[in-house]
This record gives C-alpha cells, structure tokens and sequence, in this order.
C-alpha cells in the first residue's frame, strides 16, 4: 500500500518544474510530489538553481508511516549491528566530505574549507554513535532487597523528528540522526528549505550503507511542514535547531501534546578581552570567531567586551584585521568570507548597520559599501563604543558585524553578559588563571571558552546553550543524545523460592 503511494507521488512529477527539482526521501526512495515549490539560491550569484517540494500534511503523513513501519524491526536490531551500519557510514561520509562541503557553498555561500570543517565536525558524531553498544549499557544492582535485583535498560522513544536552521546543512542534522537511529529510533529530518540538498546526499548515503528502508526520512518545507510535523501523532520526539521565537514555539507546542522535545536557539555571544591578554592573539582569533562563515554561525562572537586598558589597542588591531578580509564566492581560492544566505538576510542585517549608525555607535568599518555585481553580500562592519541599550547590541543580527562595548572590570563584564536573554557560548581572553576561572564559574552561559573563541565542544561531549538559547533540559550530541534519545526502563526483580519473604500488604521496603 505504501509502495503504491509513493509511486504515484513520483509519476505525478509537476510538469513546470524546469530547473532540478531536489525530492524528499521516504522509505528508502526520492519522491517528488506536487505540491508549492520552494525556490533555492546560490548566494553567491543571486541566482536559483533549484526548486524544492514543500511537503503538506499528507507527504508528511507518509513519511511518519514509513518511519514506524519501519520502527520494530529496527528497534530489535542489536546495537552492534546497528553500529555496523554506522561505521560503513562513517566512512562513505568521509569519502564524499567534499561532495557534501560543496553542496553547502552553493546553498549557504559559506567558504569550502569553512564548509569542509563544518562537515567534519558533523562526521565526528557520526564516529560517536559507533560507540553506540557502549552507550546504551544499563545498571544493574544486586541484593537491593532480599533476593531482589535491580537493572535499568535505555530503550528508544520511537518516530523522531529534527528540524534544522540553514546555517550548517550538514553539521546540524549530523548533531541529530545518527544519535537517534543509534539508539534504534526511527526518523524523519526537515531540514532548513533554503539549503534542501546536502540532506538527500545524506540520505542516499545511509542506504548504501545498509540501513533499512523507512529508518531515515526527508521532507522538505517550511511552517505548513513543521505545523504537520508537531501536529503528528505519530511522532514522540522533536529536536530542532533555529532563531529563537521558533524554538519556543516548537517547545511549547511540543509540550502540550506530550512529545518530548529540545530547542535549541538563537545567541548573542560576547568575548569578554581582559588588559592582560596577548591582544594580538585575540584579535586574530576574534576576526575569524566574528566573520567566519560571514557571522551565521550560532557560535560566532557578535559582541567583544574590552576590559580597561585593553579597548584602544584592541579595537586598533581588529580594524586593521577586518578591513584584510577578502570577500567573494565561496568556491573561489584566497576568499576568506561568502555572501549572506538570501538578499532579504542581507538587508536585514545591512539595516542592524543603519541603526547602528543612527544611535550614534562609532562606526570603525563600514560594511555597507562592499558592492558586488550580484549575489547576496556584506562587507565587514565593526562598531566601538556600543552601549547595551541600542539595537545592534540587544539583537541577534546573524551576518558579519562586531561590536565593541568598554567596560571597566571584570565584575561588569561578566554582568552584563549575565543580563543578556541568550546564552549560548562565551568566551574570556586573559592570561589569569585566576581571572579564567572566576569567569568560567559565574558566568551563566552553556559553552564557555578559556582563550578559545568558538567553544563548539566535541561530539563526545554534548552542545547546548542556556535560558532564550535552549528551551528543553538535554543538549545535542555527546552522552545527553543517549539521553534524549531513549527512555530508562527500571526492572526489580525476585525469583521466589520457599525460603523468600512475602512482599506483605505495606509499602514495600525490601531492604
Ligand atoms: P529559523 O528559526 O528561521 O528556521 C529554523 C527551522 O524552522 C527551519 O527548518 C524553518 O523551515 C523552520 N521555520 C521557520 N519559520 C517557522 C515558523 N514560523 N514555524 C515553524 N517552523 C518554522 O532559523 P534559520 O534562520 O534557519 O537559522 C538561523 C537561526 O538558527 C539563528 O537564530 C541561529 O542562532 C540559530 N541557530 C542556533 C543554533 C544553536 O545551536 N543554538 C545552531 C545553528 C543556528
């Protein structure tokens, strides 16, 4: 019956579609329904080069069949089996690295050896799931009462859905499926509609590594497919990853109808310069922490705290730094930082730099005037002397656009980062012990780094910021992954014989 379905889905291909069409992926096949039609851009040229299928409810309905048709089966594999699978992954992922960076240049514009390390860091979870038998490893507790044993067992939770930004089409979802799957979970991925294709490699990939037809899924979309998603019965768990409004209201509406759920956010990450640092150093890794990947990056430092001292030097040699920066088409060798993901980005952020310049910020370097012919770019803007109540400090502006706030010590450093509603990653630069442990302690941030920018934590470890930056308890990847991913049964058990007590009519005690 479900065959059938898909193949009519796959026959009815609308006849308008000229440019590729990139299809969804369901039980183990493309399928390209008729349905609204998304519009996919090369950043770099203003151009699109692609059209995508929004998926409505009835697509999305199929893929959730699929997905818990597909869910027994896979539930009962052995772990090792399953972490079989994983490492033939592992390696087809590795082979085609390149294959999967430059999907993510001509849909996101970002540089290839930005995108390169970007899939790398993905890939790295993929390495951790194979561990997966491990992981998965229960307690067990002799004589809890007498002759009683106690075990707990890590089942999975069943269907489960992630919905992903379009600033990392690869590193994202990697933050999500390969954990689930390993944990014999069943799963369907929406990624973000403006860079659709990297998923559909993934997907294809995962086949012909050996997994089971229907254990991972992509539908294609924007809210009508998320709406569909959280409205679904079917599925139990959601993990999403955007701006924070939308992982609220995924939150929220995921809680009301049972599912478990993560959110995780948007940020504003501060790095806070303290007058004993090496300034070179920091500025170095500010410029790459602030511009890389033309600041759309949940990581990236948007707002740097210079400490007394530390403010004139520190904000000379960033400007020297930032002015360097070579900008053009992320395909091209020498190019240091891409276009914006689409024009109407673009000019959101290029009006966070009209309003930066209205409330009376000092406007060190001008990002506006970097024109290009075509394609969706932004110079590199950099701001001295910002104060916490103007728009450019309060917002999340995602693109490439630094600002610098003075402060006099420490102690107002760590408070104003404090105040900020997001909380995802920060980081101090200092050469105090003494200082870097004061902050590291206080600060209420998710992800803190000591002299290190972007403290992405690896995927042993597990990615999540704090307050407006993640609603839900479990971060992603690393050990809270087994967590989300799975429910902890408890078992007691007694095998009686003629000598064990009665469990008797109280509340039982066993010990
Ligand atoms: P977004 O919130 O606009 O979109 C994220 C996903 O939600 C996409 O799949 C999109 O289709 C869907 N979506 C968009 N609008 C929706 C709506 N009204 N209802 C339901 N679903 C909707 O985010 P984006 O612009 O794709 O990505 C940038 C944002 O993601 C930034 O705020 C960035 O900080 C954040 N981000 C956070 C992390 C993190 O780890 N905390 C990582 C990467 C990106």
């Amino acid at each position: 019956m479900l065959a059938h379905w898909f193949t009519l889905l796959a026959v009815n291909k609308p006849a308008e579609l000229k440019l590729d069409t990139v299809p969804a992926w369901i039980n183990g096949r493309e399928v390209v329904a008729q349905g609204r039609l998304g519009e996919v851009f090369n950043p770099a040229t203003g151009r699109v080069t692609k059209k995508v299928v929004f998926s409505d409810e009835k697509l999305i309905d199929s893929a959730v069949q699929a997905a818990a048709a597909a869910l027994p089966a896979w539930r009962d594999t052995p772990p090792l089996r399953r972490a079989r699978i994983l490492q033939k992954y592992l390696q087809l992922l590795q082979e085609n690295q390149k294959a999967l960076a430059r999907l993510v240049t001509e849909e996101h514009g970002k540089t290839l050896p930005d995108a390169m390390g970007s899939v790398q860091r993905g890939i790295e979870v993929v390495e951790f799931a194979c561990g997966i038998p491990q992981l998965l490893k229960g307690e067990h507790a002799e004589n809890v009462g007498t002759q009683v044993d106690t075990h707990s067992l890590r089942q999975p939770v069943g269907v489960c859905a992630g919905i992903t930004p379009f600033n990392f089409p690869v590193m994202v979802p990697l933050w999500m499926f390969p954990m689930a799957i390993a944990c014999g979970n069943t799963f369907i991925l929406k990624p973000s509609e403006k860079v659709p294709s990297a998923s559909i490699l993934m997907a294809r990939l995962f086949k012909e590594a050996g997994l089971p037809d229907g254990v991972f899924n992509v539908v294609h979309g924007d809210k009508e497919a998320v709406d569909a998603i959280l409205k679904s019965p079917g599925i139990d768990a959601v993990s999403f990853v955007g701006s924070t409004p939308i992982a609220r209201y995924i939150y929220e509406t995921c809680a009301k109808a049972g599912k478990r759920v993560q959110a995780l956010g948007g940020a504003k990450n501060h790095a806070v310069v303290l007058p004993d640092a090496d300034l070179e150093f920091a500025a170095e890794a500010l410029i790459g922490a602030a511009y890389g990947s033309a600041g759309e990056r949940c990581m990236a430092i948007s707002a740097v705290v210079a400490v007394g001292s530390a403010g004139d030097k520190l904000v000379a040699l960033l400007k020297d730094k930032a002015q360097k920066i070579k900008v053009g088409p992320g395909d091209q060798d020498g190019v240091d930082m891409g276009p914006l993901v689409t024009e109407a980005h673009r000019n959101k952020v290029k009006s966070f730099v009209d309003s930066g310049v209205s409330e009376k910020a000092t406007l060190v370097l001008d990002g506006r005037s970097t024109a290009m012919k075509e394609g969706f770019f932004l110079g590199t803007t950099l701001f001295d002397h910002v104060t916490p109540q103007m728009e450019v400090y309060k917002n999340e502006i995602f693109g490439p656009v630094l600002v610098v706030l003075r402060s006099d010590s420490i102690e107002d450093a760590i408070s104003l980062i404090n105040k900020n509603p997001y909380a995802n990653g920060t980081a101090i630069f200092t050469e105090s012990g003494g200082a870097a442990r004061r902050f590291t302690a206080e600060i209420q941030v998710g992800m803190v780094g000591v002299n290190v920018p972007i403290p992405v934590p690896v995927a042993y470890f597990s990615f999540g910021g704090w307050k407006s930056s993640l609603f839900g308890d479990l971060h992603v990847h690393g050990p809270e992954a087994v967590k989300f991913y799975t429910r902890t049964k408890t078992i007691t058990t007694r095998w009686p014989h003629q000598d064990t007590p009665s469990s008797g009519f109280n509340m039982p005690t066993l010990g």
